[in-house]
């Protein structure tokens, strides 16, 4: 089965088709670079032309054409990615959706929207319409799409309310284009949202997604500060356990972080100040702030609603939580990369001082706050000083063996990045919609090499070799 690219060009030329080099490089990349595995492994990739469809029915005939042709599609939202999720390791089609934009419909607590919509301007559309927002986003709220975020992403902001994006009720409903002969539209609700939620584009392409809506409100940014780990994490905790506490945000950050990394924060913090950042409604202040009175450990830094003798505000309290922690990180430290741990119910304190004892200050704890089936838990976006493979390895199994669940961001197959196991929804449905297995080649093992063992990284054969 060889691709013919020139056929496939040749009969897209219609459309808006993009044959720049650099520009076809730059829409080949993702955020892979945060991974020093990934940046090894990937740098390389290059896909052979961009097409970027305007409706629904140019993607249909964007499949079809590439099925016909046996050429690979990728599809990209905006490629912040940092799994290299959107990175064509054959090479192929790069399908961007970024013209696919609409806000189509918004009625009381829901949104129809097309996946290219950027999730800033998809909130600033419902907030506009009827003061609704959406219920979660993930920290790249000013960049990444809708789409993106469903085909790739996992919860951030707003999942210490709602938990994580895949919970059921935070996606409504999708519709799905196959990669056939004759390209089928589908619609998905309930369990068949799992084929192609966190799918990475392997098996369907998004075109049209339906999501749950909040109120929306005016969130208060807040930092505060503690003398210990243990007491920031606790606080953290516990103010979620607060139901009548409405927050959007709790990022707990181990010294020095908050120091080192968060250049607005630094005048206001010594180097052992341990930081909690969070968002608060704005009618549940009074609230906060008589639990915060409970705690004589916590002292409060900042509020974004009051005047401050802040020469240089923090800017918006999101941007330092998940991902973008990482990213303030790398900018200070490059040699500085990451983990994502889940630590669960009920003895998440227990493991994250298990790992602080034997790791801190090589790798320095900095968690999210989530819920799961109602109780709190914490997501670890620990930041790592990197030295080598093997010793990201040697802290991997550690933290496996206490069982602290690991998603290795290291890795670009959806079962590394994941719990390690097969997605039989994902799989069947790909031998279903995606028979030559044309979408986002290398990303499913289990379509690959069902009997992959998991013993080490896994390679895809077919990848492009450098240069
Ligand atoms: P892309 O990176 O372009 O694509 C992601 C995946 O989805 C790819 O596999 C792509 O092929 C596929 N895809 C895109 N559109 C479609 C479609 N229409 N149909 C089918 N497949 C499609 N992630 C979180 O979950 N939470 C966070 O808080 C978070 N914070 C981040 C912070 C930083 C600084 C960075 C660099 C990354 C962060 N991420 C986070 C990862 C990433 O930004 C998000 O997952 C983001 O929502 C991806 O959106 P995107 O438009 O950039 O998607």
């Amino acid at each position: 089965m060889t691709a013919d690219i020139a056929a496939a060009k040749a009969a897209l030329a219609y459309l808006d088709l993009d044959e720049n080099p650099i520009s076809i490089r730059a829409k080949s990349r993702d955020f892979f670079w945060y991974s020093p595995a990934l940046k090894d492994a990937l740098d390389h990739v290059v896909g052979d032309f961009v097409v970027t469809p305007r409706n629904e029915a140019e993607v249909i005939e964007i499949l079809r054409v590439c099925y016909a042709h046996n050429v690979p599609v990728t599809t990209r939202g905006a490629g912040t990615g940092n799994y290299g999720q959107a990175m064509p390791l054959s090479g192929g089609c790069i399908l961007h959706m970024k013209a696919m934009d609409n806000v189509k419909e918004i009625h009381p607590g829901r949104v129809i929207a097309e996946p290219g919509c950027i999730l800033k301007d998809l909130d600033a559309a419902t907030k506009a319409h009827s003061g609704q927002e959406l219920r979660m986003m993930s920290s790249t709220y000013a960049t990444a799409t809708i789409g993106g975020f469903i085909a790739g992403g996992s919860g951030g902001i707003g999942s210490c309310k709602w938990g994580a994006l895949r919970d059921l009720g935070n996606i409504i409903r999708l519709r799905v284009v196959t990669m056939e002969e004759e390209p089928r539209i589908l619609e998905f609700t309930g369990e068949e949202l799992a084929r192609v939620s966190h799918a990475y584009g392997t098996n369907g392409i998004i075109t049209e997604i339906e999501m749950p809506l909040a109120p929306a409100y005016d969130w208060t940014d807040l930092f505060v500060t503690f003398d210990t780990f243990p007491a920031a994490a606790q606080f953290a905790a516990d103010l979620a356990e607060q139901d009548g506490i409405l927050i959007k945000v709790a990022s707990v950050f181990e010294a020095p972080v908050a120091h080192d990394y968060f250049l607005r924060v630094k005048p206001h913090v010594t180097p052992e100040t341990h930081l909690v950042a969070l968002a608060v409604a704005p009618h549940s202040m009074d609230g906060f702030l008589t639990f915060l009175g409970r705690r004589p450990e916590a002292s409060l830094l900042y509020r974004s609603d009051q005047e401050n003798d802040w020469k240089r505000g923090p800017g918006p309290i999101f941007e330092y939580g998940w991902n973008h922690t990482t990213l303030r990180a790398l900018k200070v430290d490059p040699s500085i990369t990451y983990l994502q741990v889940r630590y669960g119910f009920p003895d998440y304190m227990e493991k994250i001082e298990t790992i602080r004892k034997e790791f801190s200050p090589e790798i320095l704890q900095h968690l999210e706050v989530m819920r799961e089936s109602g109780k709190v838990i914490f997501a670890g976006l620990t930041m790592v000083k990197f030295t080598t493979q093997e010793r990201l390895d040697e802290i991997i199994r550690r933290h496996e063996e206490i069982g602290a669940l690991i998603f290795n961001p290291h890795r670009y197959t959806l079962e590394e990045g994941g719990r390690q196991t097969v997605d039989d929804r994902q799989l069947r449905f790909k031998q279903e919609a995606d028979p030559k297995g044309l979408l986002n080649p290398g990303k499913m093992i289990s379509w690959d090499d069902p009997d992959w063992t998991f013993d080490g990284m896994y390679s895809y054969p077919k990848i492009q070799s450098p240069a």
